[in-house]
């Protein structure tokens, strides 16, 4: 492949961090290196941008963090960056640094301003799938995601113990935002008694069904798995409501919060974001902008940015369906 129009790649992170962005900034660098490229490290996300904490980045900088939670760039939240003045400002630093190519790592929030960037200036630019949420089209996961149901898990595991050895019911929360992802996934790989999602409600009638059959038939150590920003409330909310049907429950409450975005990545996250950090930094190069590199049935695929923004990723029904299953 020969290097076109692009010689110098902007690389930012940006909205919440996840575990594996430090993986996809490296592939970008060693892919860039091995293309003769020179390439930029915005710090700060778009608030960098803005103000200018852009540097080049060497080898040296990428040294020993594939396997590095976080993100060594750092990622912040700009307002600024969703007035036209400050997006002029941020375009005039990249023109001040030669920068001409732009890899966005980050949320839907993230890639929405890439978009809306890449239309006011014309600088291409790729998005690629950084968030705990896989709440993202065009992937089958987000880079993070792996890593966040892993993270979950384990903790749940423990939550277990206490709960057996009590015999209490432990409402557990995890992260997700509007999207039951983690949630399900959770719920299956931990056993779950029962797990509420945002996608589809769950009577707080039929929930106490459950737990009473799941009773009769001596079944141990009740744990409810309940993602953020369901309809029906949070893990608090909810195990409000059930206690006033089983006030003899010993129920608990545990919201696992930002624990969830750290920790090393897991080797799905790694071979993902280095994939995907070499397919932007290729994209570039063949002339692809305004669109998300993910990975669908293992191959990679170019979304346009407006297309996989769009909030129709929904959990996979059979996902569901075997959740229940496995729990009744
Ligand atoms: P996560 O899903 O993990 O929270 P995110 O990328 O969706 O990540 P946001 O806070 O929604 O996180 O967005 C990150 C940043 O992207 C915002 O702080 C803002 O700078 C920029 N951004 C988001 N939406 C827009 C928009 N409509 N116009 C311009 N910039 C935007």
């Amino acid at each position: 492949m020969e290097s076109k129009a692009i010689t110098k790649i902007g690389v930012l992170t940006s909205g919440g961090d996840a575990p594996g962005m430090n993986a996809a900034i490296r592939a970008v660098v060693r892919c860039a290196f091995y293309y003769n490229l020179e390439v930029y490290g915005i710090y700060r996300g778009y608030e960098g941008m803005i103000q200018n904490d852009i540097r080049q980045l060497n080898s040296s900088d990428i040294a020993y963090v594939l396997e590095r939670g976080g993100t060594f760039l750092k990622s912040a939240r700009s307002a600024e960056f969703r007035t036209p003045e400050g997006r002029k400002k941020a375009y005039e630093n990249l023109q001040q640094h030669g920068i001409n190519g732009l890899v966005v790592i980050g949320g839907d929030g993230s890639l929405t301003g890439a978009h809306l960037f890449y239309k006011e200036f014309g600088i291409p630019a790729i998005g690629l799938p950084g968030t705990i949420d896989n709440d993202l089209s065009g992937t089958d996961n987000t880079i993070g995601f792996d890593t966040a149901c892993n993270t979950a898990i384990e903790a749940i595991d423990k939550i277990r113990d206490t709960a057996t050895s009590h015999d209490r019911l432990f409402f557990v929360e995890v992260m997700g935002r509007d999207s039951g992802f983690i949630a399900i996934n959770a719920g299956i790989g931990s056993a779950a008694a029962a797990t509420l999602i945002p996608e589809k409600k769950m009577p707080v009638e039929a929930l106490i069904d459950r737990l009473n059959t799941r009773a009769k038939a001596k079944k141990q150590a009740n744990v409810v798995i309940v993602a953020e920003g369901g309809k029906s409330g949070g893990a608090l909310e909810i195990s409000k409501k059930v206690k006033k049907y089983l006030p003899n429950y010993d129920i608990k409450v545990t919201i696992l919060g930002h624990l969830q975005r750290g920790g090393s990545p897991t080797s799905y996250d790694r071979v993902l974001a280095s994939k995907l950090g070499v397919s932007a930094v290729e994209g570039l190069m063949q002339g692809k902008c305004d669109v998300m590199a993910g990975v669908i049935n293992n191959k990679v695929v170019y979304t346009p940015i407006k297309r996989a923004i769009v909030d129709d990723k929904e959990v996979d029904e059979e996902d569901f369906r075997v959740a229940k299953i496995l729990s009744t």
